[in-house]
């Protein structure tokens, strides 16, 4: 290994991408990608650290600042994403923080949608004030609200679409054109969809955003993120500052990613159709009060998903009739698929967000939400969905 940043990639169809890209072999010539789990690199001599440092040679320095593993799991998000530059993160939630703080100071304007991820609604609603940052929330899905809360200037505007847990769909090229008028940027949380279901740099937006700990993993294994933009944003204004601050992607954890990447889209393909063979299921189910899903076209914006996804994705949300006691008594009568917060995973994996991931806001938030006791919601996994609908039956009736 020569130290070199030279990654070795084409233009090639998106599977040869996920599968080839960022690929750079050592002088091994081992077939798989190489893990260097290393914090730091050496110099033959003085001059060249001189160099190194002085930016001359432009090579491995420090594990902070970048490692070739980290580079590799980068470069084949990014050919995928089809995005000028990717940045590494240690989690989903470093990715949301520093691709925010990046481009805001004291006085800037942020709007997001309501629905969100509980951390980002807490760096938005409570972080970024203590700064100085003016933020506001508005309904993803009303345009008038957007338009009069970025007025004629704001800095950022952010949304994650399809929403948690209630998957309704935002039109990302409208948030988009009202942001760029009033000279903001976009930035999308796409952890919910995954790259491969919807590409919101085509749609608009300016950045994107993910949880690599969700599909990008999708086995349960690892947490990680990543930024993805322009040059303008994610090199020159946020790669000092994850140089400066450390939110960065171990090695490790970025090796299991670029072997997660191998396999994205085949897993999530095959996780949306299960998905959508459980949504059809329980959207004949008497018992089952509400089915959200944006690939049925039950779904109210089905014709939007349809234009901004390429299915319905991973996961299903659906109500019960008989509220908390009902949903609690369902869920732990459930066999195969696992109590628990994640999503994205091989295994299905359920919850119930109005007592976990939505337990902190307020009882009227979450109505406005429309986070209702008897709402559960489902990330279908890789198992047989025979298996699936007949653990959800036998549990209906417990
Ligand atoms: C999980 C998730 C995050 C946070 O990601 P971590 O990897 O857990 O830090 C952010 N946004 C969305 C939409 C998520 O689903």
């Amino acid at each position: 290994m020569d130290g070199s940043f030279e990654t070795f990639t084409q233009d090639w169809q998106p599977q040869t991408s996920l599968v080839r890209g960022g690929l750079h072999r050592s002088s091994h010539q081992e077939t798989s990608e190489a893990l260097f789990l290393t914090s730091g690199f050496v110099y033959d001599t003085a001059e060249e650290a001189e160099a190194a440092f002085k930016g001359d040679h432009k090579r491995y320095i420090y594990g902070r600042y970048g490692n070739p593993t980290v580079a590799a799991f980068e470069e084949r998000l990014r050919l995928l994403e089809g995005a000028e530059v990717c940045k590494g993160t240690a989690s989903g939630m470093a990715a949301v923080h520093a691709a925010l703080i990046c481009q805001l100071q004291a006085g800037d304007k942020v709007v997001a949608s309501r629905a969100l991820f509980g951390s980002c609604h807490y760096i938005i609603s409570e972080l970024l004030p203590r700064f100085g940052v003016e933020t506001h929330f508005v309904d993803g899905a009303d345009y008038n609200q957007w338009e009069q809360a970025i007025g004629d200037k704001v800095t950022v505007t952010f949304l994650e679409s399809p929403s948690n847990p209630t998957l309704e769909i935002i039109d990302i090229g409208r948030v988009a054109e009202l942001t760029h008028a009033a000279g903001g940027k976009l930035v999308v949380d796409n952890a919910l969809a995954s790259p491969v279901v919807q590409k919101p740099l085509q749609l608009g937006a300016d950045v994107v955003i993910y949880s690599a700990t969700k599909h990008i993993d999708g086995q349960g294994r690892s947490l990680g993120g990543a930024i993805l933009g322009p040059h303008e944003i994610v090199e020159e204004k946020l790669s000092n500052i994850m140089r400066h601050t450390g939110p960065t992607l171990s090695p490790f954890n970025a090796w299991l990613l670029v072997k997660g990447l191998e396999t994205l889209d085949l897993r999530v393909e095959r996780h949306s159709r299960n998905a959508h063979q459980i949504a059809a299921f329980l959207a004949n189910d008497p018992q089952i009060a509400n089915v959200f899903y944006p690939g049925l076209a039950t779904h109210p914006q089905h014709k939007l998903a349809k234009k901004q996804m390429r299915d319905g994705g991973t996961v299903v949300t659906f109500e019960l009739d008989g509220g908390k006691e009902r949903a609690f008594r369902f869920l732990n009568a459930l066999e195969v698929a696992d109590i628990s917060n994640n999503l994205g995973d091989a295994k299905t994996l359920i919850t119930h967000p109005a007592t976990t991931t939505h337990q902190r806001l307020e009882e009227e938030e979450r109505a406005r939400l429309g986070i209702s006791d008897g709402m559960v919601r489902l990330s279908v996994g890789l198992e047989d969905p025979i298996d699936l609908i007949g653990d959800i039956e036998r549990a209906l009736s417990a």
